[in-house]
Protein backbone atom coordinates (compact mmCIF):
# COMPACT_ATOMS: atom_id res chain seq x y z
CA UNK A 1 0.00 0.00 0.00
CA UNK A 2 1.14 3.17 -1.06
CA UNK A 3 0.31 6.85 0.82
CA UNK A 4 0.21 10.27 -0.98
CA UNK A 5 -1.64 13.34 -0.56
CA UNK A 6 -2.63 13.55 -3.56
CA UNK A 7 -3.00 11.32 -6.83
CA UNK A 8 -3.23 12.68 -10.06
CA UNK A 9 -4.86 10.69 -13.09
CA UNK A 10 -3.57 11.32 -16.47
CA UNK A 11 -0.23 12.60 -17.00
CA UNK A 12 -1.57 15.42 -19.94
CA UNK A 13 -0.65 19.21 -19.31
CA UNK A 14 -3.69 19.68 -17.34
CA UNK A 15 -2.06 16.87 -14.43
CA UNK A 16 1.25 17.84 -14.96
CA UNK A 17 0.50 21.20 -14.42
CA UNK A 18 -1.57 20.47 -11.21
CA UNK A 19 1.04 17.54 -9.11
CA UNK A 20 3.70 20.47 -10.10
CA UNK A 21 1.65 23.49 -7.76
CA UNK A 22 0.78 20.41 -5.43
CA UNK A 23 4.55 19.62 -5.45
CA UNK A 24 5.88 23.24 -4.90
CA UNK A 25 3.16 23.49 -1.57
CA UNK A 26 4.87 20.44 -0.10
CA UNK A 27 2.38 18.06 -0.99
CA UNK A 28 3.02 14.27 -1.57
CA UNK A 29 1.81 14.16 -5.42
CA UNK A 30 1.89 11.14 -7.64
CA UNK A 31 0.85 11.28 -11.75
CA UNK A 32 -0.39 8.06 -12.70
CA UNK A 33 -0.91 7.20 -16.63
CA UNK A 34 -1.82 4.34 -18.46
CA UNK A 35 0.62 5.61 -21.52
CA UNK A 36 4.15 4.71 -22.01
CA UNK A 37 5.70 7.92 -22.08
CA UNK A 38 3.62 11.24 -20.70
CA UNK A 39 2.85 14.04 -22.49
CA UNK A 40 1.56 12.64 -25.88
CA UNK A 41 -0.99 15.12 -26.73
CA UNK A 42 1.20 17.79 -26.26
CA UNK A 43 3.73 16.06 -28.39
CA UNK A 44 1.65 16.12 -31.52
CA UNK A 45 -0.13 19.40 -30.39
CA UNK A 46 0.66 22.86 -32.83
CA UNK A 47 2.10 20.44 -35.57
CA UNK A 48 4.89 19.15 -33.43
CA UNK A 49 5.56 22.63 -32.19
CA UNK A 50 2.73 23.19 -29.44
CA UNK A 51 0.75 26.07 -29.53
CA UNK A 52 1.24 26.61 -26.03
CA UNK A 53 -1.32 29.08 -24.72
CA UNK A 54 -3.21 32.11 -26.38
CA UNK A 55 -2.59 35.70 -25.22
CA UNK A 56 -5.63 36.54 -25.83
CA UNK A 57 -8.00 33.61 -23.75
CA UNK A 58 -10.53 34.82 -22.17
CA UNK A 59 -14.10 32.74 -20.71
CA UNK A 60 -15.68 33.98 -24.08
CA UNK A 61 -13.12 32.00 -26.10
CA UNK A 62 -14.47 28.56 -24.35
CA UNK A 63 -17.75 26.82 -25.15
CA UNK A 64 -19.47 25.71 -21.95
CA UNK A 65 -23.12 25.25 -20.22
CA UNK A 66 -21.76 27.65 -18.40
CA UNK A 67 -19.97 30.44 -19.93
CA UNK A 68 -18.53 31.85 -16.64
CA UNK A 69 -17.73 28.57 -15.39
CA UNK A 70 -13.75 29.03 -17.20
CA UNK A 71 -13.45 32.75 -15.68
CA UNK A 72 -11.82 32.09 -12.00
CA UNK A 73 -9.31 29.36 -13.04
CA UNK A 74 -8.26 31.60 -16.46
CA UNK A 75 -7.83 34.72 -13.87
CA UNK A 76 -5.81 32.56 -11.45
CA UNK A 77 -3.24 30.97 -14.29
CA UNK A 78 -3.46 33.38 -17.12
CA UNK A 79 -1.09 33.12 -20.12
CA UNK A 80 1.46 35.33 -18.75
CA UNK A 81 1.73 32.48 -15.95
CA UNK A 82 2.96 29.53 -18.64
CA UNK A 83 4.93 32.40 -20.36
CA UNK A 84 6.68 33.19 -17.42
CA UNK A 85 7.54 29.19 -16.72
CA UNK A 86 8.28 28.95 -21.15
CA UNK A 87 11.02 32.13 -20.27
CA UNK A 88 12.28 30.77 -17.36
CA UNK A 89 13.30 27.03 -19.24
CA UNK A 90 14.61 29.27 -22.18
CA UNK A 91 12.61 27.59 -24.55
CA UNK A 92 11.86 30.41 -27.29
CA UNK A 93 8.46 31.31 -29.11
CA UNK A 94 6.80 33.28 -31.29
CA UNK A 95 3.50 34.46 -32.30
CA UNK A 96 2.41 32.94 -34.82
CA UNK A 97 -1.14 34.81 -35.67
CA UNK A 98 -4.50 35.86 -33.56
CA UNK A 99 -2.25 35.55 -29.90
CA UNK A 100 -1.34 31.90 -30.60
CA UNK A 101 2.50 31.37 -29.43
CA UNK A 102 4.41 28.97 -30.76
CA UNK A 103 7.54 27.03 -29.35
CA UNK A 104 10.02 27.73 -32.26
CA UNK A 105 11.86 24.51 -32.15
CA UNK A 106 9.71 21.77 -30.56
CA UNK A 107 6.73 20.89 -28.28
CA UNK A 108 9.43 17.90 -26.82
CA UNK A 109 10.66 20.99 -25.08
CA UNK A 110 7.14 21.98 -23.39
CA UNK A 111 6.89 18.65 -22.26
CA UNK A 112 10.56 18.09 -20.61
CA UNK A 113 9.62 21.89 -18.87
CA UNK A 114 6.97 19.77 -17.27
CA UNK A 115 9.11 16.94 -16.78
CA UNK A 116 12.15 18.74 -15.04
CA UNK A 117 9.03 21.24 -13.05
CA UNK A 118 7.78 17.62 -11.62
CA UNK A 119 11.08 16.71 -10.56
CA UNK A 120 11.94 19.44 -8.47
CA UNK A 121 9.00 19.79 -7.42
CA UNK A 122 9.03 16.11 -6.05
CA UNK A 123 6.43 15.05 -8.03
CA UNK A 124 6.37 11.04 -8.61
CA UNK A 125 5.35 10.07 -12.34
CA UNK A 126 4.34 6.49 -13.09
CA UNK A 127 3.61 5.81 -16.40
CA UNK A 128 2.75 2.32 -18.12
CA UNK A 129 0.47 2.14 -15.15
CA UNK A 130 -2.94 0.71 -15.71
CA UNK A 131 -5.78 2.18 -13.24
CA UNK A 132 -8.38 -0.09 -12.02
CA UNK A 133 -10.70 1.37 -10.02
CA UNK A 134 -10.89 4.51 -7.17
CA UNK A 135 -13.07 4.11 -4.47
CA UNK A 136 -14.08 5.73 -1.23
CA UNK A 137 -12.23 4.41 1.48
CA UNK A 138 -13.90 4.47 4.18
CA UNK A 139 -10.77 4.69 6.95
CA UNK A 140 -8.57 7.60 7.69
CA UNK A 141 -7.68 8.63 3.73
CA UNK A 142 -10.58 9.19 1.19
CA UNK A 143 -10.00 7.33 -2.05
CA UNK A 144 -7.86 4.21 -2.63
CA UNK A 145 -6.70 4.04 -5.83
CA UNK A 146 -5.86 0.43 -7.44
CA UNK A 147 -3.40 0.32 -10.04
CA UNK A 148 -1.09 -2.12 -11.50
CA UNK A 149 1.73 -0.26 -9.32
CA UNK A 150 0.23 -1.16 -6.09
CA UNK A 151 -2.94 0.48 -4.32
CA UNK A 152 -2.65 3.95 -3.28
CA UNK A 153 -4.37 5.88 -0.37
CA UNK A 154 -4.89 9.24 -0.36
CA UNK A 155 -7.23 12.15 0.70
CA UNK A 156 -7.06 13.94 -3.28
CA UNK A 157 -7.85 12.43 -6.55
CA UNK A 158 -7.65 15.03 -9.56
CA UNK A 159 -8.83 13.15 -12.37
CA UNK A 160 -6.80 14.79 -15.55
CA UNK A 161 -7.41 12.13 -18.01
CA UNK A 162 -8.61 13.86 -21.24
CA UNK A 163 -11.44 13.63 -23.46
CA UNK A 164 -11.79 11.13 -25.91
CA UNK A 165 -10.26 12.56 -28.89
CA UNK A 166 -7.79 10.59 -30.80
CA UNK A 167 -8.45 6.94 -29.24
CA UNK A 168 -4.96 5.59 -30.86
CA UNK A 169 -2.96 8.15 -28.61
CA UNK A 170 -4.23 6.61 -25.49
CA UNK A 171 -7.72 8.76 -24.97
CA UNK A 172 -9.96 6.33 -22.72
CA UNK A 173 -13.59 7.61 -20.94
CA UNK A 174 -11.92 6.56 -17.43
CA UNK A 175 -12.65 10.33 -16.26
CA UNK A 176 -16.34 10.37 -17.30
CA UNK A 177 -17.03 6.79 -15.89
CA UNK A 178 -15.39 7.86 -12.30
CA UNK A 179 -17.60 10.76 -12.59
CA UNK A 180 -20.38 9.10 -13.21
CA UNK A 181 -19.30 6.38 -10.19
CA UNK A 182 -19.47 9.25 -7.78
CA UNK A 183 -22.81 10.41 -9.00
CA UNK A 184 -21.56 13.57 -10.69
CA UNK A 185 -23.58 14.43 -14.06
CA UNK A 186 -21.78 14.57 -17.41
CA UNK A 187 -23.08 17.03 -20.60
CA UNK A 188 -23.32 14.71 -23.27
CA UNK A 189 -19.51 14.63 -24.95
CA UNK A 190 -19.27 15.21 -28.87
CA UNK A 191 -16.40 15.91 -31.40
CA UNK A 192 -15.16 19.32 -31.49
CA UNK A 193 -12.75 21.20 -33.75
CA UNK A 194 -13.03 18.37 -36.07
CA UNK A 195 -13.05 18.60 -40.27
CA UNK A 196 -17.20 18.40 -41.11
CA UNK A 197 -18.61 15.49 -43.74
CA UNK A 198 -20.08 16.58 -47.24
CA UNK A 199 -23.71 15.25 -47.50
CA UNK A 200 -23.40 12.96 -50.99
CA UNK A 201 -24.30 15.67 -53.34
CA UNK A 202 -21.71 18.29 -51.87
CA UNK A 203 -19.33 15.11 -51.94
CA UNK A 204 -19.85 14.72 -55.93
CA UNK A 205 -19.71 18.68 -56.59
CA UNK A 206 -16.92 19.36 -54.20
CA UNK A 207 -14.29 16.71 -53.33
CA UNK A 208 -12.27 16.75 -56.90
CA UNK A 209 -11.32 20.13 -55.64
CA UNK A 210 -9.08 18.03 -52.34
CA UNK A 211 -6.43 20.96 -51.36
CA UNK A 212 -7.70 23.53 -52.47
CA UNK A 213 -8.13 26.23 -49.67
CA UNK A 214 -9.50 29.94 -49.54
CA UNK A 215 -10.16 32.38 -46.53
CA UNK A 216 -13.79 32.61 -45.66
CA UNK A 217 -15.91 33.76 -42.85
CA UNK A 218 -17.84 30.50 -41.01
CA UNK A 219 -20.40 30.64 -38.86
CA UNK A 220 -23.80 28.07 -37.42
CA UNK A 221 -26.84 28.69 -37.66
CA UNK A 222 -28.61 29.43 -34.07
CA UNK A 223 -27.00 30.22 -30.86
CA UNK A 224 -23.36 31.04 -32.51
CA UNK A 225 -21.47 34.01 -30.43
CA UNK A 226 -18.92 34.80 -33.00
CA UNK A 227 -18.06 34.15 -36.42
CA UNK A 228 -14.78 32.78 -37.69
CA UNK A 229 -13.04 34.40 -40.52
CA UNK A 230 -10.13 31.90 -41.24
CA UNK A 231 -8.86 29.15 -43.81
CA UNK A 232 -11.28 26.69 -45.20
CA UNK A 233 -9.55 23.57 -47.16
CA UNK A 234 -11.48 21.07 -49.30
CA UNK A 235 -10.93 17.21 -48.11
CA UNK A 236 -11.32 14.05 -50.08
CA UNK A 237 -14.70 13.86 -47.50
CA UNK A 238 -15.99 17.57 -46.47
CA UNK A 239 -14.45 20.58 -45.61
CA UNK A 240 -11.52 21.42 -42.94
CA UNK A 241 -9.09 24.11 -42.39
CA UNK A 242 -9.03 26.38 -39.40
CA UNK A 243 -12.73 28.18 -40.17
CA UNK A 244 -14.19 25.08 -40.59
CA UNK A 245 -12.75 23.16 -37.08
CA UNK A 246 -13.70 26.59 -34.85
CA UNK A 247 -17.11 26.03 -36.79
CA UNK A 248 -17.46 22.87 -36.03
CA UNK A 249 -17.34 23.08 -32.35
CA UNK A 250 -20.70 24.92 -32.18
CA UNK A 251 -22.57 22.22 -35.31
CA UNK A 252 -25.26 20.58 -34.05
CA UNK A 253 -26.26 17.42 -36.41
CA UNK A 254 -28.98 18.80 -38.77
CA UNK A 255 -27.85 22.42 -38.67
CA UNK A 256 -25.99 23.95 -41.42
CA UNK A 257 -22.72 25.76 -41.71
CA UNK A 258 -22.78 29.31 -43.63
CA UNK A 259 -19.91 30.04 -45.23
CA UNK A 260 -18.50 33.82 -46.54
CA UNK A 261 -16.77 33.08 -49.76
CA UNK A 262 -15.60 36.44 -50.27
CA UNK A 263 -15.17 38.22 -46.76
CA UNK A 264 -15.21 41.98 -46.73
CA UNK A 265 -15.23 41.84 -50.89
CA UNK A 266 -18.17 42.82 -53.58
CA UNK A 267 -17.31 40.78 -55.98
CA UNK A 268 -20.02 41.55 -58.70
CA UNK A 269 -20.09 45.17 -58.54
CA UNK A 270 -18.36 45.93 -61.46
CA UNK A 271 -20.53 43.64 -64.16
CA UNK A 272 -23.39 46.02 -62.34
CA UNK A 273 -21.31 48.65 -64.06
CA UNK A 274 -23.88 50.16 -67.53
CA UNK A 275 -21.52 49.42 -69.80
CA UNK A 276 -19.64 46.35 -68.32
CA UNK A 277 -19.68 42.92 -70.19
CA UNK A 278 -21.69 40.40 -68.45
CA UNK A 279 -20.85 36.84 -68.99
CA UNK A 280 -19.33 33.73 -67.97
CA UNK A 281 -16.08 34.91 -68.97
CA UNK A 282 -16.38 38.47 -66.79
CA UNK A 283 -18.09 36.67 -64.07
CA UNK A 284 -14.93 34.07 -63.38
CA UNK A 285 -12.75 37.18 -63.94
CA UNK A 286 -14.45 39.00 -60.96
CA UNK A 287 -14.63 35.68 -58.91
CA UNK A 288 -11.07 35.05 -59.25
CA UNK A 289 -10.37 38.18 -57.15
CA UNK A 290 -11.90 36.30 -54.03
CA UNK A 291 -11.53 32.36 -54.72
CA UNK A 292 -9.00 29.95 -56.20
CA UNK A 293 -9.26 29.77 -59.74
CA UNK A 294 -10.62 26.29 -59.86
CA UNK A 295 -12.99 27.06 -57.26
CA UNK A 296 -14.26 29.96 -58.93
CA UNK A 297 -15.17 27.89 -62.06
CA UNK A 298 -16.59 25.14 -60.04
CA UNK A 299 -18.83 27.89 -58.04
CA UNK A 300 -19.45 29.54 -61.59
CA UNK A 301 -20.91 25.95 -62.81
CA UNK A 302 -23.07 25.31 -59.89
CA UNK A 303 -24.59 28.25 -59.19
CA UNK A 304 -24.68 30.69 -62.89
CA UNK A 305 -26.65 33.77 -62.40
CA UNK A 306 -29.31 32.84 -63.76
CA UNK A 307 -30.34 35.42 -66.83
CA UNK A 308 -27.48 38.16 -66.26
CA UNK A 309 -30.14 40.77 -64.84
CA UNK A 310 -29.10 43.18 -62.34
CA UNK A 311 -31.54 41.06 -60.01
CA UNK A 312 -29.77 37.57 -60.41
CA UNK A 313 -26.47 39.39 -60.16
CA UNK A 314 -27.44 40.48 -57.19
CA UNK A 315 -28.97 37.17 -55.75
CA UNK A 316 -25.36 35.25 -57.14
CA UNK A 317 -23.63 38.52 -55.05
CA UNK A 318 -26.25 36.90 -51.99
CA UNK A 319 -25.51 33.34 -52.51
CA UNK A 320 -21.59 33.84 -52.64
CA UNK A 321 -21.36 35.82 -49.21
CA UNK A 322 -23.22 32.91 -47.18
CA UNK A 323 -23.11 29.52 -48.68
CA UNK A 324 -25.21 27.06 -46.44
CA UNK A 325 -23.68 23.69 -46.12
CA UNK A 326 -26.12 20.77 -44.07
CA UNK A 327 -22.58 18.66 -43.56
CA UNK A 328 -23.91 14.75 -43.25
CA UNK A 329 -21.63 14.47 -39.86
CA UNK A 330 -17.90 14.94 -38.82
CA UNK A 331 -15.00 13.16 -39.23
CA UNK A 332 -15.52 12.30 -35.43
CA UNK A 333 -13.28 11.24 -32.61
CA UNK A 334 -10.21 10.09 -34.97
CA UNK A 335 -9.37 13.70 -36.22
CA UNK A 336 -11.09 15.51 -33.67
CA UNK A 337 -8.37 17.86 -31.71
CA UNK A 338 -10.70 18.50 -28.78
CA UNK A 339 -14.16 16.71 -27.14
CA UNK A 340 -17.06 18.96 -26.19
CA UNK A 341 -19.11 18.06 -23.32
CA UNK A 342 -17.94 16.54 -20.22
CA UNK A 343 -18.33 16.93 -16.57
CA UNK A 344 -20.67 19.47 -15.50
CA UNK A 345 -19.44 22.57 -14.21
CA UNK A 346 -22.76 22.89 -12.08
CA UNK A 347 -20.72 19.90 -10.31
CA UNK A 348 -17.90 22.14 -9.35
CA UNK A 349 -16.14 24.60 -7.34
CA UNK A 350 -14.79 26.95 -10.23
CA UNK A 351 -11.87 27.84 -7.62
CA UNK A 352 -10.68 24.72 -6.97
CA UNK A 353 -12.63 22.14 -9.49
CA UNK A 354 -13.12 19.76 -6.78
CA UNK A 355 -16.53 18.18 -6.92
CA UNK A 356 -19.21 19.84 -4.65
CA UNK A 357 -20.45 16.21 -3.84
CA UNK A 358 -17.40 14.44 -3.26
CA UNK A 359 -15.15 16.42 -0.81
CA UNK A 360 -11.34 15.75 -1.96
CA UNK A 361 -12.96 14.24 -6.23
CA UNK A 362 -11.58 16.96 -8.74
CA UNK A 363 -11.81 17.50 -12.32
CA UNK A 364 -9.49 19.42 -14.27
CA UNK A 365 -8.33 19.60 -18.21
CA UNK A 366 -10.67 18.46 -21.25
CA UNK A 367 -12.64 16.10 -19.46
CA UNK A 368 -14.45 18.93 -17.84
CA UNK A 369 -17.22 20.64 -19.59
CA UNK A 370 -14.78 23.69 -21.40
CA UNK A 371 -13.95 23.37 -24.19
CA UNK A 372 -11.83 26.45 -26.32
CA UNK A 373 -11.27 27.74 -29.94
CA UNK A 374 -8.33 26.49 -32.08
CA UNK A 375 -5.61 28.37 -31.30
CA UNK A 376 -3.79 27.53 -28.07
CA UNK A 377 -7.17 28.12 -25.82
CA UNK A 378 -7.14 24.05 -24.79
CA UNK A 379 -3.68 24.39 -23.57
CA UNK A 380 -4.45 27.46 -21.14
CA UNK A 381 -7.99 25.69 -19.51
CA UNK A 382 -5.46 22.55 -19.02
CA UNK A 383 -2.78 25.08 -17.42
CA UNK A 384 -5.14 27.46 -15.49
CA UNK A 385 -7.45 24.39 -14.09
CA UNK A 386 -4.59 22.42 -13.08
CA UNK A 387 -3.13 25.27 -11.37
CA UNK A 388 -6.46 25.98 -9.26
CA UNK A 389 -6.88 22.37 -8.31
CA UNK A 390 -3.06 22.11 -7.50
CA UNK A 391 -3.10 25.13 -5.11
CA UNK A 392 -6.18 23.45 -3.43
CA UNK A 393 -5.59 19.57 -3.13
C1 LIG B 1 -3.64 16.72 -32.91
C2 LIG B 1 -3.92 17.67 -31.78
C3 LIG B 1 -3.31 18.91 -31.75
C4 LIG B 1 -3.60 19.82 -30.72
N1 LIG B 1 -2.96 21.02 -30.72
C5 LIG B 1 -3.25 21.90 -29.72
C6 LIG B 1 -2.54 23.14 -29.65
O1 LIG B 1 -1.59 23.39 -30.41
N2 LIG B 1 -2.93 24.04 -28.69
C7 LIG B 1 -3.92 23.74 -27.78
O2 LIG B 1 -4.22 24.58 -26.93
N3 LIG B 1 -4.56 22.55 -27.80
C8 LIG B 1 -4.22 21.63 -28.73
N4 LIG B 1 -4.85 20.42 -28.74
C9 LIG B 1 -5.79 20.10 -27.63
C10 LIG B 1 -4.96 19.73 -26.39
O3 LIG B 1 -3.98 18.78 -26.74
C11 LIG B 1 -5.84 19.17 -25.28
O4 LIG B 1 -6.94 20.00 -25.06
C12 LIG B 1 -5.04 19.02 -24.00
O5 LIG B 1 -3.97 18.12 -24.22
C13 LIG B 1 -5.90 18.53 -22.84
O6 LIG B 1 -5.08 18.32 -21.73
P1 LIG B 1 -5.50 17.27 -20.62
O7 LIG B 1 -4.35 17.20 -19.69
O8 LIG B 1 -6.83 17.58 -20.09
O9 LIG B 1 -5.66 15.87 -21.38
P2 LIG B 1 -4.58 15.03 -22.20
O10 LIG B 1 -3.46 15.87 -22.69
O11 LIG B 1 -5.35 14.25 -23.20
O12 LIG B 1 -3.98 14.04 -21.10
C14 LIG B 1 -4.73 12.99 -20.55
C15 LIG B 1 -3.78 11.93 -20.06
O13 LIG B 1 -4.55 10.93 -19.40
C16 LIG B 1 -4.08 9.67 -19.79
N5 LIG B 1 -5.18 8.70 -19.68
C17 LIG B 1 -6.31 8.67 -20.40
N6 LIG B 1 -7.04 7.60 -20.03
C18 LIG B 1 -6.34 6.95 -19.07
C19 LIG B 1 -6.57 5.75 -18.32
N7 LIG B 1 -7.68 5.01 -18.52
N8 LIG B 1 -5.64 5.38 -17.42
C20 LIG B 1 -4.52 6.12 -17.23
N9 LIG B 1 -4.24 7.24 -17.92
C21 LIG B 1 -5.16 7.65 -18.83
C22 LIG B 1 -3.61 9.84 -21.22
O14 LIG B 1 -2.63 8.85 -21.56
C23 LIG B 1 -3.02 11.25 -21.18
O15 LIG B 1 -1.63 11.25 -20.89
C24 LIG B 1 -4.55 19.48 -29.72
C25 LIG B 1 -5.16 18.23 -29.75
C26 LIG B 1 -4.84 17.32 -30.75
C27 LIG B 1 -5.50 15.95 -30.73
Amino acid sequence: MHTADVVVLGAGAAGLMCAIEAGRRGRRAVVLDHADRIGKKILISGGGRCNFTNVNARAENFLSANPHFAKSALARFTPADIIALVEKHGIPYHEKTLGQLFCDHSAQQIVTMLERECRDAGVRILSATTIHSVTNSGAAARFLVETTAGTFRTNSVVVATGGLSIPKMGATDLGYRIASQFGLNIIPCRPALVPLLFNNEDSQRWCDLTGVSTEVIAATDGKHPTRFREKMLITHRGLSGPAILQASSYWQPGGTVELDLAPGSEIIAPLLARNARRDPASALNALRAALPTRMAERWLALTPPADWTNASLTRFECDLHAWHIPPAGTEGYAKAEVTAGGVDTGELDAKTMESRRVPGLHFIGEVVDVTGWLGGYNFQWAWASGASAGRAV
